[in-house]
């Protein structure tokens, strides 16, 4: 018996499941998708057994780099990516955390030597039950909640 695709078809392309619910948003102009020529389907604070409430984005014609994919997983670490190639699933997996990440996140402290001269930011993440970003440049540690992004 063929087992029955579970996502509503698109051709190929990115499904993004299991979004933090609310963050669909702030994925979108992660991936610059803001301005896509592309079918795109976004879903809100819908019912997710796993995790209560989710948001989707499902995006025809669009595969993601390493570095979008990890940088998602800032935003929501439970986050799953399912490549779709001619209607079918052809991987599917849960995205990591990268421990290091650079440029996307702006450091919170004014008189960082990133705010003060164009240097870019470079950031060490840990994640215990909350993500916290630690800057190499000042060493302060924020949570993941009080840092602005810079895609
Ligand atoms: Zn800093």
């Amino acid at each position: 018996m063929k087992k029955k695709l579970k996502v509503d078809p698109i051709k190929n392309g990115t499904v993004i499941d299991h979004i933090t619910a609310g963050k669909a948003m702030q994925v979108i102009e992660l991936l610059n998708l803001n301005h896509t020529k592309s079918l795109m389907m976004i879903g809100i604070n819908l019912s997710s057994k796993k995790i209560g409430k989710k948001d989707i984005i499902k995006i025809e014609n669009r595969v993601l780099t390493d570095d979008e994919v990890n940088s998602i997983a800032l935003i929501s670490p439970e986050a799953t990516l399912t490549i779709i190639d001619n209607f079918e699933v052809v991987k599917k997996r849960k995205i990591h955390l990268p421990e290091k990440i650079s440029k996307y996140i702006i450091c919170p402290n004014p008189n960082c030597v990133t705010n003060i001269e164009n240097v870019t930011t470079k950031f060490l993440i840990k994640a215990n039950k909350a993500v916290e970003v630690k800057c190499e440049y000042c060493e302060k540690k924020y949570s993941i909640e009080h840092v602005k992004f810079n895609f």
